[in-house]
């Protein structure tokens, strides 16, 4: 129950154990086409170059920026936590010049201020945000900050890692230009893979580029001979045959929930949760609009032994959450609720073994309310 990994659905690791077979084998292009068909489900997107980069969440982050940016571009990154820090750092590797906008840690990009700094850089050509920030718990306004973008004739780049599959991602709906996930937080899937998806504009700025992708590997124009190639594919990488199954796997897991229905049972686990931690004196740090239901703040209270805590439920409960990073360390935990991860079970064992935890670090709490209010929740919406 930290930030991901998560749990992985014993179903997908069934499917990681399948037979290994070519990957230009006729079967496995049509794995491949069901893989984009299921990405642009869980995008909400009819995008073509809709895709799983063959690596990490970094590595989707990465493309994004490498393919979009040329040397001397303004990139306007919005920075509230850990990850808009690494989007800054890939706008400087590419040789171009980011104009911070910084909302403090635990807060949500204020849309206003992004709006001045494009005023102020009128000559920016991508604002770059994170839509769920892992290291803060909270989410942001996407819809507004890609329609800024877009108003603005400039190209947005989304950070979905966290977001996809736990809570509301509709890149059309949203007008998003280049959006990248990863497989192990809400989809429950191993890590590894990070699915992308570009829009027709997008596409555009790709293929009209003055420079070469910096990256080879990352270079779409070459990646697309792959992966957009009908029935002739051209080799570029060996495709990560086996961690594509469980890919499969994992987004036909999603769909057989339904998405509207896996964002309900992410909010209802949050939900329980909360009542849990109230109950024990615990707040949630994030405002209530912006707080991510698969990743929860909680602040500590005054005196507690913060690892200590951590270590007893790793220990005596083999439970792992989420420490605070940054500005936040020593002062939060992370719990996460993510894909397989978010159900009553895990709630459940989360708030008896905190409480157990905090008891015996002496908090005068009394054992057992936490589990009868996340009950009541789940009864409620039964
Ligand atoms: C986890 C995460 C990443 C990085 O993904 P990796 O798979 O660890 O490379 C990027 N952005 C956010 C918001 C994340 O939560």
């Amino acid at each position: 129950m930290g930030p991901g990994p998560s749990d992985v659905n014993p179903r997908i690791l069934g499917a990681l154990a399948r037979p290994t077979i070519g990957h230009l084998d006729p079967s496995f292009i049509q794995l491949m086409d069901e893989i984009k068909v299921l990405l642009q489900y869980v995008f909400q997107t009819k995008n073509e170059l809709t895709l799983p980069i063959s690596a990490p969440g970094s590595a989707g982050m990465e493309a994004c920026f490498v393919n979009l940016i040329e040397p001397g571009d303004t990139v306007i990154v919005c920075q509230n936590g850990v990850f808009g820090g690494r989007m800054k750092e890939n706008v400087t590797r590419c040789g171009a010049n980011a104009v911070m906008v910084q909302d403090d840690w635990g807060k949500a990009v204020d849309t206003e201020k992004v709006a001045a700094a494009i005023k102020a850089n009128p000559e920016a050509k991508v604002l770059a945000f994170v839509h769920a920030e892992t290291s803060t718990g909270v989410q942001s306004d996407a819809a507004t900050l890609c329609k800024l973008a877009s108003d603005n004739n400039m190209l947005s780049i989304v950070d979905t890692v966290t977001g996809l599959a736990g809570i509301e991602v509709a890149v059309d709906a949203w007008g998003a230009d280049a959006v990248y996930s990863g497989t192990q937080k809400c989809l429950s899937c191993v890590p590894g893979l990070s699915p992308v998806t570009f829009s027709e504009r997008a596409i555009d700025v790709i293929k009209n580029r003055k420079t070469a992708v910096q990256s080879w590997f990352l270079d779409l124009n070459l990646v697309m001979a792959y992966w957009g190639g009908g029935a002739k594919r051209a080799y570029h990488h060996t495709a990560p045959v086996n961690s594509l199954y469980a890919l499969h796997e994992s987004l036909c897991i999603v769909k057989e929930e339904g998405l509207q229905a896996s964002w309900a049972r992410h909010r209802r686990n949050h939900l329980a949760l909360r009542a849990g931690l109230e109950t024990m004196g615990l707040s949630l740090v994030v405002n209530e609009a912006d707080r991510l239901p698969q990743l929860n703040l909680v602040s500590i209270p005054h005196g507690i032994d913060e690892a200590a805590v951590r270590g007893q439920l790793l220990n005596d409960f083999d439970l792992e959450i989420g420490a605070g990073l940054g500005e936040l360390a020593g002062k939060v935990w992370r719990i996460g609720l993510m894909g397989y991860g978010s159900n009553p079970t895990n709630v459940r064992l989360c708030l008896s073994a905190l409480e157990n935890a905090l008891i015996k670090q002496g908090l005068a709490i009394a054992g057992g309310n936490a589990i009868a209010a996340a009950n009541a929740i789940y009864a409620a919406s039964e």
